[in-house]
């Protein structure tokens, strides 16, 4: 104890310390620094705790979140969030080695102070009279190299304040600065550590024994490496690490899959590799889960993302095949709609629809039909030769008015571009 912390104990004793408040809310003596709070250095948690803060003896609500691994009141959390930042761009690290008190702790304190058996017997100040109750107060790693400097030049500038003269390691934050910080999204939000992480996922890498650079676990022994903690967790629940963001290893149940692939596909009891779906009773075999599943739906299973097997209503097709073509009440081949009333045999569903326009069905991607203009034409050609006053049969323009009888309706407008008319084929 110094002198000074001699004399202020007299003053208490006596009872006459009244004017020396600003004194009482002073810490005394620097606090020891265990430097056990190195690795959260730079970490903000804005994960909002109330709390109950104390100023002049009396008690009220406060807002605490962590930063540095300590706790701290959010406003003068994010005021030195903001101002930890601009230092470490000037290669300065400031460190916050005791924040946020509560009532206990600084019962502790002075009743270390008072008995003299613990804290080194440092004076404290009285409970409910520290600023560091109120919120306001950090101590901060003056001793460390360039700290002080750098916090007597640009501290102001940030809206902290030495309130002490012969406490270099004790700072205030009452308001000011340039604002902003990493909890001013009303808590909760993404602050972000040096590495490109947010708290929350460099916590998460940490359960997998991973650092986190960029967003991605990562390190030597890590189960995640390049994925995220959420991801690394998600491929472990099938017993897989995880690398670049797919489920990986020996005995790994979705191999080159994301978990969900993996969880997806296990829903059809099958193993997932690089991201289909697979094994030997899996019935969607070189499909996604969803492929297997909307086979599924037609009574199918699914091989190399076709629907497949003895009774499926669409065998060598996919899903949205069937879907289509059984719109027209047809099933659906190898990809072509099919089946005795089927409007469309042999065509796709867009054929069918396409002819459908022209009230023809179609047969083998043609359309087709007793009164339909464009018999053994596509749709396309069907409606070029309607352009012309023609019907369309066999691929050609024709009809009875139709300027180019049995010619397509490209050269008809080319015989035309000519001043002439056009038949069979030929400009005439
Ligand atoms: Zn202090």
């Amino acid at each position: 104890m110094n002198a000074r912390a001699w004399w202020l104990a007299v003053a208490l004793w006596s009872g006459c310390g009244s004017s020396s408040l600003e004194i009482y809310e002073a810490d005394g003596e620097e606090p020891f620094d265990d430097r056990s709070n190195i690795a959260q250095q730079g970490l903000v948690s804005c994960d909002p705790r109330g709390d109950t803060g104390y100023t002049n003896g009396s008690s009220f609500p406060i807002t605490v979140v962590s930063a540095d691994g300590r706790r701290a009141e959010i406003g003068t959390a994010n005021a030195y969030a903001v101002m930890q930042a601009a230092a470490r761009n000037q290669g300065i690290g400031i460190r916050i080695v005791s924040g946020f008190r509560t009532m206990a702790e600084q019962q502790y304190f002075w009743g270390c102070y008072v008995n003299r058996n613990c804290n080194g017997g440092n004076l404290a100040a009285r409970p409910g009279h520290s600023n560091h109750q109120s919120g306001h107060a950090l101590d901060l790693n003056t001793s460390e190299g360039g700290v002080l400097n750098w916090l007597n030049a640009h501290g102001a500038a940030y809206g902290f304040k030495r309130t002490v003269p012969s406490e270099s390691w004790h700072w205030e934050w009452w308001g000011g600065g340039p604002g902003g910080g990493p909890c001013t999204g009303g808590g909760g939000g993404a602050a972000m550590t040096p590495s490109g992480c947010t708290t929350a996922q460099a916590e998460g890498c940490g359960n997998f024994g991973c650092s986190c650079a960029s967003g991605s676990c990562s390190g030597g022994f890590c189960a995640g490496t390049g994925c995220s903690a959420a991801q690394t967790q998600a491929c472990g629940n099938f017993g897989c690490g995880c690398v670049d963001g797919k489920c990986s290893g020996g005995f790994c149940d979705g191999t080159g899959s994301t978990a969900k692939n993996a969880l997806d596909c296990g829903k059809f009891g099958c193993s997932t590799v690089d991201g289909q779906c697979s094994g030997g009773f899996c019935p969607g075999t070189g499909c996604t889960a969803k492929m297997t599943n909307d086979c599924g739906n037609f009574g199918c299973g699914c091989v190399d993302g076709k629907c497949s097997g003895g009774f499926c209503d669409g065998p060598g097709s996919t899903a949205k095949m069937i879907s289509d073509c059984g719109n027209f009440g047809c099933k659906s081949i190898d990809g072509k709609c099919s089946g005795g009333f089927c409007p469309g045999t042999g065509s796709t569903a867009k054929m069918i629809n396409d002819c459908g326009k022209f009230g023809c069905k179609s047969i083998d991607g043609q359309c087709s039909g007793g009164f339909c203009p464009g018999t053994g034409c596509t749709a396309k050609m069907t409606n070029d030769c309607a352009n012309y006053g023609c019907g369309c049969v066999d691929g050609a323009c024709a009809g009875g008015f139709c300027p180019g009888t049995g010619c397509t309706a490209r050269q008809t407008i080319d015989c035309q571009n000519q001043g002439k008319g056009c038949g069979a084929g030929k400009c005439l």
